[in-house]
């Protein structure tokens, strides 16, 4: 789809313009100027006064036109960006309006493109603005539907009464480890998750580096009196190292980390079935952390092998059993949506599996199209639901995970995930996360020690968030962890003392 763009000049509007067009059509193409051949044209005229007034005329090769307009009051800025943001959105507002009304495809989340959805949210109810304003606004400023705003109410209502002081735990931090190995590479994978087998060495240096880090970052944590809310193993898979290098790092976290026995979740993702072992599932209770993750993504054999899973659906469940009985007894199990070849009558079986086991979490994902992974690269050997297909399976996890006493309690949204749909967590209620809703509702710093870990720093006193990734190959990562450990611990002086230099 080729979409001619008249009367926007400034290239700060091409990425938001082509983010909303995604949404819409799978290849599309702005251009900055008429061409008789492409598809359709658009003709935005601009005024900012006291008001920003945009409207936009879509007129498209048959000659059908379509017309919207908009103002909203600009409010008081701070920054350019800030004033740039009322008058992107606004722009947002119409180019959507005639999109929706051309196409006759309703976008349910609006303009929105990001993936956070319910920080808007959150930041309205700290602002105080009551929920029936706050919806109001987020209806007329970004045209989200009510279905949405009604799941964005929902899961902001559950995390704030999981975790009361949500508003208030800028002064603690998370910590997320990430462990880059994994048995296989999954298909539609863009983790640092490299096949395991013949990089014993290359294991063994890397546990090197992050015990290294985990000492380095539990010794600053303990001298700033800076407590841990959470800490998560992710990657990867972190039960693909052995039992015994498992119990050498749950060792160095409870000796280097401050006051790991008030830490209120540790979560060790098993993902992967195949990695999981009895003797594992022993190191893990000896450590306390009973809250993994079992991943099934799909109970249809077929679709393991075609993503490249390497494991059972049988095993799967003989794991899940096998974790029950060693006292896990806080489980998540993760769905994909629209995986290859997969259709309702497929994922209704996954449910119907899923029932059988009634994990305390299932995580409800619809499947992206990262741009690293095998799937995109060789997108046409992959053939996956229409968006009418895969919306109907949303509706039917949604209409599930009520009728088995789930509730919603995080979500995010991913670009080009399919149907413009989101990624949404469900936990029987008091089992949830609450690393995960850290890391969504960015209320905290997260250090991220390990492989293609991501450490997200939030200055306790302005909010402000710095990234910081650390490298996502092994080999790097064994040449430069200290490098890394020295850039983390740099960045929390700074943040921390403007902390207490206010205090
Ligand atoms: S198990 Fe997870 S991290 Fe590992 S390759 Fe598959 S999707 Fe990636």
């Amino acid at each position: 789809m080729k979409i001619s763009i008249i009367g926007l000049a400034d290239d700060r509007f091409n990425r938001p313009l082509q983010l909303i067009a995604n949404l819409f059509f799978e290849e599309s193409q702005i251009l900055k100027a008429y061409n008789e051949e492409n598809d359709v044209q658009i003709k935005f005229t601009l005024k900012e006064e006291a008001n920003v007034s945009v409207s936009a005329e879509l007129k498209d090769s048959a000659g059908n036109i379509i017309y919207s307009d908009y103002q909203k009051e600009m409010l008081p800025s701070n920054s350019e960006k800030e004033r740039f943001k009322q008058i992107k959105n606004a722009v947002a507002h119409v180019y959507l309006t005639v999109l929706q009304d051309w196409t006759k495809i309703t976008q349910k989340w609006g303009i929105l493109t990001g993936i956070r959805p319910t920080k808007l949210l959150h930041r309205k109810v700290r602002d105080g603005i009551s929920s029936e304003l706050a919806h109001q606004q987020l209806k007329d400023d970004y045209l989200i539907t009510d279905e949405k705003i009604e799941l964005m109410q929902q899961i902001v209502d559950r995390q704030l009464t999981v975790v009361p002081d949500l508003y208030s735990l800028q002064e603690e931090v998370s910590i997320y480890i990430g462990i880059p190995f994994c048995p296989t590479k999954c298909a539609y994978c863009t983790f640092p998750a490299y096949a395991i087998n013949g990089r014993q060495g290359s294991v063994e240096s890397f546990l090197g580096g992050l015990h290294y880090e985990m000492r380095k970052i539990g010794e600053w944590l303990k001298e700033k009196g800076v407590r841990i809310t959470t800490v998560y193993f992710g990657g990867g898979t972190p039960t693909s190292i052995t039992a015994n290098e498992m119990d050498m790092l749950y060792e160095e976290m409870y000796t280097s980390f401050p006051d790991v026995e008030h830490i209120r979740e540790i979560t060790v993702e098993a993902g992967r079935p195949d990695t999981i072992t009895l003797e594992k599932l022993e190191v893990l209770k000896k450590w306390n952390i009973d809250r993994i993750s079992i991943n099934p993504q799909s109970y249809t054999q077929e679709t393991l092998k075609a993503i490249g899973r390497h494991h059972t659906v049988v095993e799967t469940i003989d794991k899940y059993h096998l974790a029950r009985s060693k006292g896990m007894n806080n489980i998540n199990m993760d769905l994909i949506i629209g995986l290859p070849g997969e259709g309702i009558s497929e994922f209704v079986h996954s449910l119907a599996e899923t029932e059988k086991l009634m994990p305390e979490s299932l995580t409800v994902h619809t499947l992206s199209f990262k741009r690293a992974s095998e799937m995109t690269k060789n997108k046409e050997k992959y053939k996956v639901a229409e968006r009418e297909e895969v919306e109907k399976m949303m509706g039917l996890a949604q209409v599930w995970t009520k009728d088995h006493g789930y509730v919603p309690y995080y979500l995010y949204r991913q670009k080009n995930i399919l149907g413009n749909l989101e990624n949404v967590g469900y936990c029987i209620p008091n089992q949830e996360s609450i690393y995960n809703i850290m890391i969504m509702e960015e209320q905290q710093t997260i250090i991220g020690l390990g492989c293609g870990a991501a450490s997200k720093f939030i200055e306790p006193s302005t909010g402000k968030i710095t990234h910081f990734a650390n490298p996502k190959d092994p080999k790097t990562y064994n040449d430069s962890y200290e490098t890394y450990t020295e850039d983390k611990l740099n960045i929390l002086d700074e943040i921390f003392s403007k902390k207490s230099s206010l205090a």
